[in-house]
């Protein structure tokens, strides 16, 4: 990938965000290799019984469509405008007042006006304003509306997948306009007619497959799991109980694939091992629900429906109380947004309950599924698990809040609290890059490819920045986050805008401070050697570091 980029001072510098003299109305788009992603290939698409499979590039000058491929499209828009009453409403409200214009991290990175959240929004809604509004028919351009062509077509697909569905737009829009919800009919209605990229579909059909994104099949997750376990006993000295597919469990607990397959996941998934072994969770890993994440978010309301039941049907088979989901961005935003209309609620589950701590999850009581952060939060505020900070002093944190878990689950305390309980240096970035406003990784919703990297590193560039001024200022060297596209995109973006900076999951850290009965240990997770590591024996008691006592719910 290196010697196919620039260097970052002239990316960074070639960003021109002067007004274009070209018409937005022109829909010519130049596919310019590393912007944009490959097709779906028809293998998947035939798995996953969708329509048009053929082989096709973004660069052919023929799509190979179906005949009537614009008929299918305006049904399409017709029948969603009349299942969905927001898209409806985005389609009608937006005052042009450009108060979102500049939020867009490709806006930023690119300077592409296209890329401004109000016009990627206008590519559909000026196709919406031709054919369903009296003053478009009438007046067409006039009123700002456009006949859908092929080249509209190619427009939405290399805009439509230059959005991450990140929802940053829509925190400063004065009516709520959400842009993710528009860029998810944009792609639903792209499907219809086949038009869709390989690294959604193909994770999508390889769930069904095997039950993960990333096609592992059910004897290669056990072995993952297995490895891992061995791996836990020689940094610890403790053999800790993984169950998979136990019937009866309390908890069925759920991670992304890349928890237990990928770097830097797989300390995370260590540290989640270390931490059931110490409170003794009464818990299961499951083989078919052996993904939490759900590609489907990023392609239809449909197929995020079908990859989200998995889940719930397996808790049902396997008689679990309740479900405790791992570090992930999608699947929160679909367990959080969509689950209840889905497939829920999940009645035949019971409200989550920590069996630790008593603490009843009321946030949860419909889902029937409670984030890793809210759980270990609730178990330090009760002073259940020790935790040794110092383990952790050879790393000096900042946190990424995820796009999902942040903005549209609204978990910004947890992860702090967690955080701060089990470490000593912690900074964090600029208050306008996070929270509410975090900005985006900049290759979430199926856009992590290797094929549209440079579009990733201008998307990723505000991120980025806000990463370098804290790692300039105060020598961060590590950005924790809670999801696993963060995981595995952030290292390539942060290794290009700011070397030297390291990507963590939280429950890493929680492992590297966990004290647990009985542990040998020299390294942390990763098998680096531990800062001011105490006696074994003194481990036991004196160094815990345990925040604040409290009752009640979290
Ligand atoms: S902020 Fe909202 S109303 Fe204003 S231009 Fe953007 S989408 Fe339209
Ligand atoms: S949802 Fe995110 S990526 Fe999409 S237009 Fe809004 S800010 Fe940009």
């Amino acid at each position: 990938m290196a010697e196919k980029l620039v260097k970052p001072e002239e990316l960074a510098g070639g960003i021109d965000y002067k007004p274009k003299q070209k018409d937005w109305f022109d829909p010519r788009v130049e596919f310019r290799r590393g912007t944009w992603n490959y097709a779906a290939p028809p293998d998947n698409l035939k798995y996953l019984d969708l329509p048009n499979p053929r082989k096709w590039s973004p660069t052919d000058e023929d799509w190979k469509l179906p005949d009537n491929w614009k008929e299918i499209i305006l049904e399409g828009l017709r029948d969603r405008i009349k299942r969905f009453r927001s898209l409806q409403v985005f389609m009608d409200i937006c005052v042009r007042c450009g108060a979102c214009a500049d939020k867009c991290h490709f806006f930023i990175g690119s300077g592409d006006p296209k890329n401004m959240p109000v016009l990627r929004a206008e590519l559909l809604r000026s196709v919406y304003r031709k054919d369903y509004t009296l003053a478009g028919k009438l007046m067409g351009k006039m009123v700002g509306a456009r006949e859908l062509t092929v080249d509209v077509l190619k427009e939405w697909f290399y805009y439509f997948y230059q959005c991450t569905e990140c929802r940053r737009c829509s925190v400063f829009c004065p009516y709520g306009i959400d842009t993710a919800e528009i860029t998810m009919i944009a792609r639903e209605l792209l499907n219809l007619v086949g038009v869709s990229i390989e690294w959604i579909c193909t994770p999508a059909a390889n769930c069904f497959r095997t039950g993960n994104h990333l096609g592992i099949q059910p004897h290669g997750f056990a072995d993952s799991i297995e490895f891992a376990v061995d791996e836990l006993e020689e940094l610890t000295g403790i053999k800790v109980d993984a169950p998979i597919n136990k019937k009866g469990a309390e908890i069925l607990f759920v991670a992304p694939s890349a928890d237990y397959f990928a770097s830097p996941h797989y300390y995370t998934l260590l540290g989640y091992l270390a931490l059931f072994h110490e409170i003794g969770l009464d818990y299961t890993w499951s083989a078919y629900a052996s993904e939490g994440g759900n590609f489907g978010l990023f392609h239809s309301h449909e197929m995020m429906k079908r990859l989200n039941a998995k889940i719930y049907a397996e808790a049902k088979r396997l008689g679990v109380k309740w479900i405790l989901g791992g570090e992930c961005g999608h699947m929160w935003r679909v367990i959080h947004q969509y689950m209840d209309t889905l497939n829920g609620p999940a009645d035949f589950l019971e409200e989550p309950v920590s069996p630790i701590t008593g603490t009843r999850f009321e946030n949860a009581r419909s889902t029937k599924m409670v984030h890793i952060t809210e759980f270990t939060s609730d178990l330090i505020r009760h002073g259940k698990i020790k935790l040794d900070k110092s383990r952790n002093d050879h790393w000096h944190a900042t946190f990424h809040d995820s796009c999902n878990p942040s903005r549209a689950m609204g978990l910004l305390e947890e992860p702090r609290y967690v955080i701060k309980n089990c470490m000593n240096k912690f900074t964090e970035m600029p208050e306008n890059t996070i929270r509410e406003q975090t900005f985006c990784c900049g290759s979430g919703s199926g856009l992590g490819t290797d094929e549209n990297l440079e579009m990733r590193l201008r998307g990723g560039f505000p991120r980025a920045n806000a990463c370098k001024y804290v790692h300039d200022t105060k020598d961060v060297n590590i950005l924790l986050c809670i999801c696993a596209i963060d995981k595995a995109t952030l290292p390539p973006l942060l290794e290009y805008w700011v070397p030297g900076v390291e990507v963590g999951g939280i429950h890493e850290l929680i492992g590297n401070a966990l004290i647990m009965k009985g542990e040998k240990r020299e390294t942390d997770l990763r098998g680096t050697p531990l800062p001011n590591l105490a006696p074994a024996e003194e481990n036991t008691e004196d160094k815990a570091e345990t925040g604040e006592e409290g009752e009640g719910d979290v």
